[in-house]
């Protein structure tokens, strides 16, 4: 299998090289040149398997320039109940009849960014041998929150590999601070930025763009490369899961082998439901894939309307990581429902560049239609669902988990459509214990109080446990106080690389 690019068919590489590269030259995306098939009796085998045995597999049909063992070690690293509490990994709650909640959170940072982020560092470490490239990997990322974390914990005392992670002052929750002030690993730094995330982005941006500093990094045996989503180091474990999730469900007799399953998504940049729409490709037997989106609904109008138009107000909700206008990942659909047509894509990517909007053609808006359904929740119905949810369930959700319940309530109160569904759950409720906790109790109780309070209020109140990894932030000592301003960020690269 060779990899192209969304915007070059002739790029071709192995996904040893498109890992390493992260983006293609040209700015595409990259892409395998064909979707392997996993049949209903593989999916029948992989039911009585181990999480990491169905990350083994279903890896391995797009690593083929890898070989088993290199794909096994770099699963069983990443994947073990050590990091994620649970031999399941990925565990599916099953909510009431017909729906299926898939909890994403349940590694080192509570967010289902660790999905991938535990495996990345080994697969890209990999790659960096397998293309023979003699490179220390100096990672840099500019984070509003999650990413930035789940990075940080993938990453450290990664072999061949360091990470630095800028953070806005102003503009990350108390724990997400914590979470990366106390950050532990040799091979880690960690600084604030004086200015909001644009700053902490732009600046990291010029880094990488600085071709002459790239040359010096060069000539010390280091090589820049980012841990952003678009990476398809990043999308491929996350199809994973979605097989995981059917298989279980298989195992505990909720389906039969080849029956159909609805599966919903609370949607930022496409990676998450992409691949689930991969997974659908491959075999599995998805019906209808639900795109939800908070306030920030540029996607529910593009799956409605085949117009993708980022020209509207932003909104800061309560989910924050779904925060986003530009979708990156969605590249990657245009690509494969227009049947790979590369002018086409880098086409609709110039209009989205030069005027921030593109219209689909009639071709690629029906295969939307046919495969997706999209919808969106405001806050209030958001905290509305997560005390609803409480309320009949005793099942406490995150603010983006909510998101998805309450847009596929719609979607199957407006379609009568009752097909199981898998709703992807991509937060621990204690992750946003304030907003969690305003929704169950009223912002009342909860004033004045701090985060590690609130941690026990949520444990207390609704018989839940701490995830022990944000419990003992309470102890662990603070390792980074360095904030910057933007000029001064490369100057604390450097430093950091002595
Ligand atoms: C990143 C993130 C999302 C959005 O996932 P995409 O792959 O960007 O669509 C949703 N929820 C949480 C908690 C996240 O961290």
């Amino acid at each position: 299998m060779k990899y192209n690019s969304t915007r070059d068919n002739t790029v071709s590489a192995t996904s040893a090289e498109a890992i390493v590269k992260g983006l293609s030259a040209e700015g595409g995306l990259y892409i395998p040149d064909e979707i392997p098939s996993v049949t209903l009796d593989e999916i029948n085998e992989m039911a009585s398997m181990s999480y990491t045995d169905r990350a083994k597999k279903i890896l391995g049909l797009f690593l083929t320039d890898f070989k088993a063992a290199e794909v096994e070690d770099c699963v069983t690293k990443a994947y073990t109940k050590a990091k994620f509490g649970t031999e399941s990994i990925a565990p599916v709650y099953k909510l009431d009849k017909d729906r299926y909640v898939l909890e994403l959170w349940h590694g080192p940072t509570c967010a289902f960014k660790d999905m991938a982020l535990q495996i990345l560092p080994h697969l890209l470490t990999t790659s960096v041998k397998k293309t023979g490239m003699d490179r220390e990997i100096v990672i840099l990322v500019a984070t509003s929150g999650d990413t930035g974390k789940a990075a940080l914990e993938g990453f450290r005392d990664v072999e061949g590999t360091k990470i630095i992670v800028f953070y806005p002052e102003s503009g990350v929750s108390g724990i997400q601070r914590l979470q990366m002030c106390t950050q532990e690993g040799e091979n880690v730094f960690v600084s604030a930025v004086n200015g909001n995330f644009d700053d902490a982005q732009t600046g990291v941006k010029e880094i990488f763009t600085d071709k002459a500093y790239a040359a010096e990094l060069d000539a010390k045996g280091l090589s820049l490369s980012s841990a952003n989503s678009i990476n398809w180091g990043r999308l491929a474990p996350q199809i994973v899961y979605y097989f995981s999730a059917y298989c279980d469900m298989l195992r505990g007799e909720e389906i039969s082998l080849g029956e159909q399953v609805n599966v919903c998504v609370p949607t930022g940049n496409f990676g998450n439901i992409l691949a689930a729409y991969f997974a659908k490709l491959m075999g599995l037997p998805v019906k209808t894939l639900i795109c939800a989106s908070n306030a920030n609904n540029v996607l529910t109008d593009f799956i409605n309307t085949g117009v993708y138009d980022r020209n509207r107000d932003f909104y800061t909700t309560i989910s924050p990581s779904m925060d986003i206008l530009i979708s990156s990942n969605l590249e990657r659909l245009l690509y494969l429902l227009s049947g790979r047509d590369d002018k086409k894509v880098a086409a609709y990517m110039d209009e989205l560049k030069a005027t921030g909007k593109y219209t689909v053609d009639g071709e690629i808006f029906e295969q939307v239609k046919a495969n997706f359904s999209a919808g969106f929740a405001d806050d209030d119905k958001c905290r509305d669902t997560i005390r609803r949810i409480q309320d009949e369930f005793g099942y406490v959700i995150d603010p983006h988990t909510s998101v998805a319940v309450a847009v596929h309530e719609e979607y199957a109160a407006a379609t009568g459509d009752g097909t199981k569904t898998i709703i992807a759950s991509t937060a621990s409720p204690f992750k946003f214990n304030g907003d969690v906790l305003t929704a169950l109790l009223g912002g009342e109780e909860i004033e004045d109080k701090d985060e590690f309070e609130l941690l026990r209020i949520l444990a207390e109140r609704f018989d839940l446990t701490v995830p022990p990894s944000l419990g003992q932030l309470e102890e662990k000592d603070v390792r980074f106080e360095t904030v910057c301003d933007k000029s001064m960020m490369k100057a604390v690269v450097n430093e950091f690389l002595g």
